[in-house]
């Protein structure tokens, strides 16, 4: 009888803490890196492009798409 209770005893404790166990292990979660959101865009001075502000090209204060825009903005740029 007592052996059997202590069986039963070891059997609740085991279950426990494999219950913590699993609760206390961290989620998996195999994100993949998270894409750059909000990033800020910028006008073309030139053509109106919207483009990201960390290509596009500065001069003057003004932002452009492209060093051609930037050029044919730019007075005396055509040539
Ligand atoms: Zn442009």
């Amino acid at each position: 009888m007592f052996r059997t209770l202590l069986i039963v005893a070891a059997i609740a404790v085991a279950v426990l803490l494999v219950r913590r166990l699993l609760a206390t292990r961290p989620p998996r979660e195999d994100k993949p890196p998270r894409v750059q959101q909000g990033r800020d865009m910028v006008r073309c001075a030139h053509c109106g492009l919207h483009i990201p502000a960390n290509t596009a090209v500065h001069a003057g204060g003004k932002t452009y798409c492209s060093d051609e825009h930037r050029r044919l903005d730019q007075p005396g740029g055509e040539d």
